[in-house]
């Protein structure tokens, strides 16, 4: 049996922020379904009532305590920007989850650690813990999450991480004259991956690695690209019990009074014979809110509804907050962070925005597809791995794709999906293609564990 220690610095339902909450939230589930021994460590947030709970029958998580780091309103930051001591609060849990797996005696095979806030792990292992007995056997797995996160902080921080001077170097923490944890991760890793195979192979350019390439195309012999999964329990119109009715591929009837409840709650025109697009991202230029504030004129002078759930900078709260005062009968704008809201936004519109200018895998796109949504997405990322044009290729098409940045291509897909809706029994015929698309856990669980596999081998 495999033994995974899980440090993550959000893990769902207790704590999530993205798509980084919902993976650690299942992963694991899916993981010890395989017969994989998994224990997970992540920080104890305000409002997370004991020190351990479980994922599953078999997954405990284990919750790292420090009242002064964790007890607070947010994750990272608010909004005055990050919390000033972010390398001191994840250096302490990086620290305290290697000291946890020791305490309960948990020997891990492997330590699989996300994104840049767990990256110091593979380090301490290799520097401070090198001859360390317990951890002898361990190897280490750095899941890159999203490469535009790399955990930044002033030289003058370092003696916090209680490590050799020596490694804030070319060959370690250094960065343009900076600490970037995440760079070390990804040099001192056994090994790493990415959410997706697109991915992978675009943040050894350029365009897609944030400074980094060179690091990442040095390392691309030990990097992979693991596509993620979604909870389908979690996900899934058959059961969904936050939406007004469910439905299937078979039964599409629920369908439609989701979108009537979606028109209705929204103050929009109710009439299904009217488009609706909907969005639930956060509100960051990654995701191309840019080119979706910049046409959003364009794309309600089409005799269509946008609904929008979204939460970020505060330079789209505001853009998009105007679009629904100029549109009040059209658009419908929700600032926030809403778990019920986002599933009858997935479950009531025809199709849902990703125009994503990066996308480590993106999991609203396969989200969406199994409530019969259709995805209109770039071409990128993992966006580029899931979605297939439907005009393109109308035997395996699941959305729209576009290339193009600006907002042009982007308004091209999106006259293209209204043609679509317009032909009833080709959209219909798209709709139940798209939900009987299988995008759980199982494929790509199993994928880990093949790696994990090959990682203990050397
Ligand atoms: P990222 O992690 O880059 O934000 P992903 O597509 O990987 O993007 O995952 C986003 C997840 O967060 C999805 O589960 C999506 O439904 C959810 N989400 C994003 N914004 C909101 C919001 N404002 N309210 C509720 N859920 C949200």
């Amino acid at each position: 049996m495999i033994n995974v220690l899980f440090c993550a610095s959000e893990v769902a339902p207790f704590a999530k922020t993205g798509g980084l909450g919902d993976v650690t939230g299942s992963l694991p589930v899916a993981l010890g379904k395989l017969g994989v021994r998994v224990a997970v460590v992540t920080p104890r947030y305000r409002g997370i009532q004991s020190s351990r709970k479980k994922l599953s029958e078999k997954v405990t998580v284990h919750f790292v305590e420090n009242e002064a780091y964790f007890n607070r309103a947010s994750l990272y930051g608010n909004d005055g920007g990050d919390y000033p001591d972010n390398l001191e609060r994840f250096s302490f849990f990086s620290r305290a989850a290697l000291g946890l797996a020791r305490e309960t005696g948990f020997k891990p095979d492997i330590i699989h650690v996300h994104d840049w806030q767990t990256a110091l792990i593979p380090v301490i292992l290799k520097t401070k813990l090198s001859r360390d007995p317990f951890f002898q056997n361990s190897k280490t797995l750095l899941t890159v999450h999203n490469l535009a996160y790399q955990g930044h902080f002033s030289h003058s921080l370092y003696p916090k991480l209680g490590l050799d001077p020596g490694l804030f170097s070319m060959g370690g923490f250094e960065f343009y004259g900076k600490i970037n944890l995440l760079k070390a991760g990804l040099l001192y890793a056994d090994a790493l991956n990415t959410v997706s195979p697109t991915y992978a192979r675009e943040i050894q350019t350029k365009e897609y690695g944030f400074g980094l390439e060179g690091v990442i195309h040095q390392r691309r012999g030990r990097l992979k690209g693991i596509l993620n999964g979604i909870d389908t329990a979690l996900w899934g119109p058959e059961k969904d019990r936050r939406i007004k009715k469910t439905f299937s591929a078979k039964r599409l009837d629920g369908k439609a009074a989701c979108k009537a409840e979606l028109q209705k709650s929204g103050g929009l025109e109710v009439n299904p014979r009217i488009p609706v697009f909907g969005i639930v991202s956060r509100l960051a230029e990654q995701k191309g809110m840019d080119v979706l504030l910049e046409s959003a004129d364009a794309l309600l002078s089409r005799k269509a509804q946008l609904v929008l759930l979204g939460d970020g900078d505060a330079v789209y709260k505001r853009g998009f907050g105007n679009v629904g005062r100029r549109h009040p009968g059209s658009a419908s704008v929700h600032i926030g962070f809403n778990a019920a809201e986002a599933h009858k936004i997935y479950a009531g519109s025809d199709f849902f925005l990703m125009p994503s200018h990066f996308e480590p895998c993106g999991l609203g796109q396969m989200i969406s597809l199994r409530y019969g949504t259709l995805p209109i997405v770039r071409r990128t990322g993992g966006l580029a791995d899931t979605i297939e044009d439907a005009d393109a290729d109308p035997k395996h098409g699941n959305g729209f794709v576009f290339e193009d940045r600006r907002a042009h291509g982007f308004l091209g897909s999106v006259d293209r999906a209204i043609r679509a809706f317009r032909d009833t029994r080709r959209f219909d015929a798209l709709r139940r293609h798209a939900m009987k698309m299988d995008f759980s856990w199982d494929v790509s669980a199993t994928e880990y564990v093949k790696y994990y596999k090959e990682i203990m081998r050397g």
